[in-house]
């Protein structure tokens, strides 16, 4: 950290002058010459006031009296040895505490009567003048000091700079050269999709020549998005450190600040520094906190500013050239609310999605982070990884961290099993309440819930494939089947109810092998419910309601008035109801007929976590849309060798209805996730 400049140091030295002088000044004003009055007490000044020396009397407060004496009696003392110091020219000569003000009362009135001196008494109330003075500078104080502190966090934590310095970009930078701190690909565990997806930008910064001419375009951006802790930043320093070029990270919050215009300027300022650098890898981490959807929850203050930074962001990305060899990386744990733009083309246009690590991966990362720890022989890392279903990359690193730390209290010489799962049990206790952490009976529920989808899926030829089932937490939801829509431009009645008993097979399952059922359905149930309404009510495929959809293209009809009456309202209510019965009906058959087999599903996913669909063969032997797919391509070339004319293979023959609007997209991998 830089010291305060010059001109910062300057202006706070003026500031404690200022006031310095102010104070001194204050006092000098308001100070009375004429010397101090004595010390005296009160029965002498009864002795005063009874031989008619005393012109006046103040009590202050209650409690002190101040004595003038007159002009005569002035001249009198000061002849005496004992008063030679009195103040001659003072308001005041004597002072003295007071027993009461009803006392000092009586004594007087007892004089009066007595000699017949009616001294003159005056009470007043004096707050101390020093108070007074620091009482009415400590809003000046305040005022000042605010000012300062607003200064300092306007540069910004302490960092160099002044307060011309507000726009600049404060980039942590990693130079190459940096050995110290370099990150490869070595100190990643797991992630070998992301790493592999993320291998090619090193290939980019590494041999831009190779791109460059065969034309191609290299990419400017990278969304790494995953749940916090999972090694996103690790995995932008690694591309860096492979590649061996200037790694700059900034957090997105770092932009947003409280003077408007400071955002965009300092957008400005980083990718300024990016380009000197380049080639270089820009880190953006916590886009989110800039990136968020423009537009909504407008009319709130501060939103502005967030919204010109992001435009800054988006024109910088626009504006370097593709070829300048600066590519930026951000994070987010919500890519889902980001502003599309941001993910156009040219712009962040790669999302990978960096995930909560699976038994295997969590294995591997405890290798990485138990490497520099002193272990004792023989701990499993395959035993710890199961000790740590939910924990994403950073808990296990503190996991390994921790149980070093227990292992010094109890003064140990190496780390054993025990002080692993003393840090575990620590750290779920933390985690647990994130509520990332699910016990043993909530896993065996997720994953029968999922074994169910993807039995179900599996058994259904009309369905999509599934790719993977995994049981890993993921934002909201449990757990996950993934499967790869077909791109079917014919979608057929039956195609549609298959994959409803797909969606229904979750629940299904669960109410067959556990007996109860879970609100982890809401999302099953939902997508089923609105496609069999689609069916009804849009495409026609109910007989009962007829050939007729309710289907609005123009999207101007008013949400309230129903285009159909009461009856009919009736009848497609029923005929959802019945279809997803029937769906439901079919999920129960095929899940009762392979009970052992979705059981053992469950077990393995319970076991491994993630499970690819050769796993899944295994136990069901080969998927049915495999086997239809097969016979359709044995039956075309049978078609073919027997002559008969066809311009184009049979599902695409078929005339495209307008009518998948309301599927879900077809052109990408696509979870059913509670
Ligand atoms: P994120 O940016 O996703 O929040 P980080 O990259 O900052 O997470 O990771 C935090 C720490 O967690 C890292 O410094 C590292 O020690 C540990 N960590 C996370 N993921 C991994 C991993 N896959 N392999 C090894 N260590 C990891
Ligand atoms: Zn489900």
């Amino acid at each position: 950290m830089k010291r305060p400049s010059m001109r910062m140091a300057s202006i706070i030295n003026f500031v404690w002058v200022a006031l310095l002088v102010a104070i001194i000044g204050w006092g000098g004003l308001t100070w009375d010459g004429g010397g101090k009055p004595i010390e005296s007490d009160w029965p002498a000044i009864t002795q005063m006031v009874a031989e008619g020396d005393v012109e006046q009397i103040n009590i202050v407060n209650k409690e002190l009296a101040e004595v003038k004496l007159t002009e005569k009696a002035i001249e009198e003392y000061s002849q005496q040895d004992e008063y030679k110091k009195i103040p001659r020219y003072g308001e005041f000569q004597f002072y003295c505490t007071i027993p009461s003000v009803d006392a000092v009362r009586e004594d007087l009135a007892e004089i009066q009567q007595q000699s017949g001196n009616n001294t003159p008494v005056k009470y007043e109330i004096r707050s101390d003048r020093w108070m007074n003075i620091i009482g009415s500078l400590i809003p000046w104080i305040l005022i000042i000091g605010f000012w300062v502190f607003m200064m300092r966090s306007a540069r910004g934590g302490g960092g160099g700079g002044n307060v011309m310095n507000v726009g600049k970009a404060r980039a942590q930078v990693y130079d190459k050269d940096n050995t110290e701190n370099r990150v490869t690909f070595k100190d990643v565990a797991g992630l070998e999709e992301a790493k592999q997806e993320i291998m090619e930008i090193v290939d980019f910064l590494r041999r831009p020549q190779k791109y460059r001419e065969l034309g191609g375009k290299i990419p400017k951006g990278a969304l790494l998005a995953g749940p916090p802790g999972t090694g996103k930043t690790m995995l932008a320093k690694a591309v860096a450190g492979e590649a061996n070029v200037p790694f700059l990270s900034i957090s997105g919050s770092d932009f947003v600040e409280m003077f408007v215009g400071v955002g965009a300027s300092r957008v400005r300022d980083l990718f300024q520094q990016a380009k000197e650098k380049a080639p270089c890898i820009v880190f953006i981490d916590e886009i989110d906190a800039i990136g968020r959807a423009r537009g909504k929850n407008a009319g709130f203050s501060g939103n502005d500013e967030r919204e010109n930074t992001l435009n800054q962001i988006l024109t910088e990305m626009d504006g370097f050239a593709t070829n300048s060899g600066v590519i930026v990386l951000a994070a987010t744990n919500r890519a889902d609310i980001l502003d599309k733009a941001l993910m156009r083309a040219g712009r962040f246009d790669r999302q990978i999605e960096v995930g909560l690590p699976d038994v295997k991966e969590r294995e591997a990362i405890f290798g990485v982070h138990t490497r520099k720890l002193r272990c004792a022989p023989g701990i499993s890392h395959e035993f710890l990884a199961k000790q740590t279903a939910g924990f994403s990359g950073a808990d296990i690193a503190n996991v390994c961290n921790e149980a070093a730390l227990i292992a010094a209290r109890h003064d140990k010489k190496q780390i054993t099993k025990e002080e692993f799962l003393a840090a575990i049990d620590r750290i779920v206790g933390g985690l647990e309440k994130k509520n990332t952490v699910m016990s043993a009976k909530e896993r065996y529920a997720t994953a029968i819930h999922e074994a169910g989808h993807a039995a179900v899926m599996w058994l259904l030829p009309e369905s999509d494939p599934v790719v993977k089932v995994t049981i890993i937490p993921r934002g909201r939801s449990l757990g996950a089947t993934w499967y790869l829509p077909e791109e079917r431009v014919h979608v057929t009645s039956g195609n549609l109810r298959q994959r409803m008993s797909g969606m229904v097979a979750g629940r299904v399952a669960e109410q067959t092998f556990l007996g109860t059922i879970g609100t982890g359905a809401l999302n099953d149930l939902e997508r089923t419910s609105n496609m069999a309404y689609s069916m009804v009510a849009f495409y026609g495929m109910s007989e009962r309601v007829g050939n007729v959809s309710y289907y609005d293209s123009t999207g101007q009809r008013d949400a309230f008035t129903k285009p159909f009456s009461e009856q009919t309202a009736r009848e497609i209510d029923e005929e959802v109801r019945r279809l997803i019965d029937e769906a439901t009906e079919e999920a129960r058959r095929l899940i009762e007929a392979n009970r052992e087999k979705v059981e053992r599903l469950a077990k393995l996913l319970v076991e491994k976590e993630t499970v690819f669909a050769e796993d899944i063969e295994a136990i069901f032997g080969r998927s049915a849309s495999e086997e239809r797919k097969a016979a359709e391509t044995a039956e075309a070339t049978a078609a073919s060798t027997e002559g008969v004319v066809e311009n184009e293979p049979a599902p695409k023959a078929v005339p495209a209805p307008e009518a998948t609007d309301n599927a879900e997209e077809q052109s990408e991998v696509v979870a059913t996730a509670e």
